[in-house]
């Protein structure tokens, strides 16, 4: 009997070995909490992994490159229309491209041609350190397209999607670890106790039109293209080329929507184009819950010249269509929002992204830009402002400028029209949030651990009083996010947040 039941054991565990492993064990990979959080980089990471197994049938993930301190910068691909897509109709997978190609060991996205071409939007976030929000914003877009990607298949329908939510990991985790307000790569100088570029001055477009000092927070790079951030989206970026319809690269904080040029003061050909479609990412914003973006070109905007940007590159150089930089909100709010507002942020700006993704559709066939004249020369030299000049690498300011414009050093003193309800909201936020500020300090001691997954110093902050959600609506249909953002109709004015955590 016993001899039996070992027997019959012996069967059940053969029986397990011979089981393949199904797709049951791959979905184990934990889901970040995206929304109400800021991630740290493995989190992003596992973010990544975890769409990519999940909607393998249109969500890719590649590896464009390493950083000084062994990080991977990743991008996803969110590819709807593909032969592999199993939710699509036989006819039309037929009518599609693959999934992905061969690039050595590696996965790379398919490069279009014919009537495929001109369809891919880039958009790029975290190549500033502190910018948290941005990179925040970037993983709210991704979410937007793959975990809701029923509400988005409008967009998904017309357009690839090519996401890199962290240009620049190794700042990122300076920033959350050592110093909140770090901006640049963490690649050291020879010759220099200095360390870190400012990747957003780096790209090679006009590189070398102004002066840049090693010890501040804009530095330029050694030459063009030096930092292993820069050259690892150039590389996607010139490979896929002439494939990319729109280009935008997120930034905070200045609450704007930016054109180029950076370099210089003239406005491109097509300006009224660019216009059009930032104009149309502000009015979508605003008519989601009254936030008032500005628009213009970023020399304008910011008051001031900014060579080697990110943007001016892909604009000027690669000549894609239609490139913009989208500075978040809010001076108030500064670099990294209390986390209570990350999700609304996400959805208030996704609304935007998505309408100028549509409008850029909308756009490309009266954009031709092969015949346009060589590119404006940059003028003299113009110097930045004083308290700009004054600014170190170690004590920056939330005004500093940021390449592709971030933050205007001049801000507007008129007071934004803002719905008085995200107003209030804002400002009851901020008022709690003064008290933890007073307490925890901004800049880290040198040698403090890094806090533990998913913990920030706001997210370590006292417990705030529960607060009346009037107005408020909540959708319990999963996500916990609980904004629907559908192309029918207005969404609701403001995104909804867990029990216990206020907006
Ligand atoms: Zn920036």
């Amino acid at each position: 009997m016993a001899a039996k039941s070992k027997r019959n054991t012996q069967t059940a565990n053969e029986r397990n070995r011979d089981t393949p492993i199904t797709p049951l064990r791959r979905l184990v990979i934990p889901r970040p909490d995206i929304l109400h959080s800021y991630l740290e980089y493995k989190q992003v990471n596992q973010y990544l992994e975890y769409l990519a197994q999940r909607y393998p049938h249109f969500v890719h993930m590649y590896t464009l490159g390493q950083t000084h301190e062994k990080r991977e910068i990743r991008a996803l691909e969110i590819n709807w229309m593909n032969s592999e897509n199993s939710e699509l109709s036989s006819q039309m997978r037929e009518h599609s491209p693959p999934p992905f190609v061969a690039q050595g060991r590696f996965k790379a996205p398919v490069v279009h041609t014919g009537e495929h071409c001109r369809k891919t939007v880039f958009i790029e976030a975290g190549t500033h350190a502190r910018e948290w929000i941005s990179i925040s914003t970037a993983l709210n877009c991704i979410y937007q397209l793959t975990e809701r990607y029923t509400r988005n298949i409008e967009v998904l329908r017309k357009l690839r999607f090519i996401i890199v939510p962290l240009v620049n990991p190794d700042g990122y985790e300076y920033s959350r670890t050592k110093n909140v307000n770090w901006r640049k790569n963490r690649r050291p100088h020879k010759s220099s106790k200095f360390v870190g570029t400012d990747c957003n001055r780096n790209y090679d477009i006009f590189w070398n039109s102004g002066p840049s000092k090693i010890n501040r927070n804009t530095y330029k790079g050694e030459r063009a293209f030096s930092e292993p951030e820069t050259r690892a989206i150039r590389n996607i970026l010139d490979r896929m080329s002439s494939n990319l319809l729109f280009f935008l690269s997120l930034h905070s904080y200045g609450q704007s929507i930016m054109y180029p040029w950076g370099y210089c003061r003239e406005t491109p050909l097509y300006w009224r184009e660019l216009s059009s479609l930032a104009n149309s990412g502000k009015s979508a914003i605003k008519s989601y819950n009254g936030r008032e973006y500005r628009t213009g070109s970023i020399s304008c905007l910011t008051k001031r010249t900014i060579a080697g940007s990110v943007v001016d590159y892909v604009y000027g150089v690669l000549r894609v269509p239609m490139a913009l930089v989208m500075e978040l909100p809010s001076r108030e709010l500064g670099f990294q929002p209390p986390v209570e507002m990350v999700s609304q942020i996400g959805h208030e700006s996704w609304y935007g992204i998505r309408e100028m993704c549509k409008r850029s559709y909308d756009l490309r066939l009266q954009i031709k830009r092969e015949n346009e004249p060589p590119l404006p020369r940059p003028a003299h030299y113009e110097s930045p402002q004083p308290s700009n000049e004054a600014m170190t690498t170690e004590t920056p300011t939330p005004e500093e400028s940021a390449a592709g414009g971030d933050c205007p050093k001049t801000l507007p003193k008129k007071k934004k029209r803002v719905k008085a309800s995200v107003l209030a909201q804002h400002e009851a936020i901020l008022r709690l949030h003064k008290g933890s500020k007073a307490n925890g300090p901004q800049v880290l001691p040198e040698g403090l651990q890094a806090l533990p997954a998913g913990l920030f110093p706001r997210q370590l902050a006292p417990k705030y009083p529960p607060m009346k959600r009037s107005g408020l609506s909540r959708d319990g249909r999963g996500g916990g996010d609980g904004v629907i953002l559908t192309s029918r109709g207005k969404p609701p004015i403001s995104s909804t947040m867990p029990l216990g955590v206020f907006l």
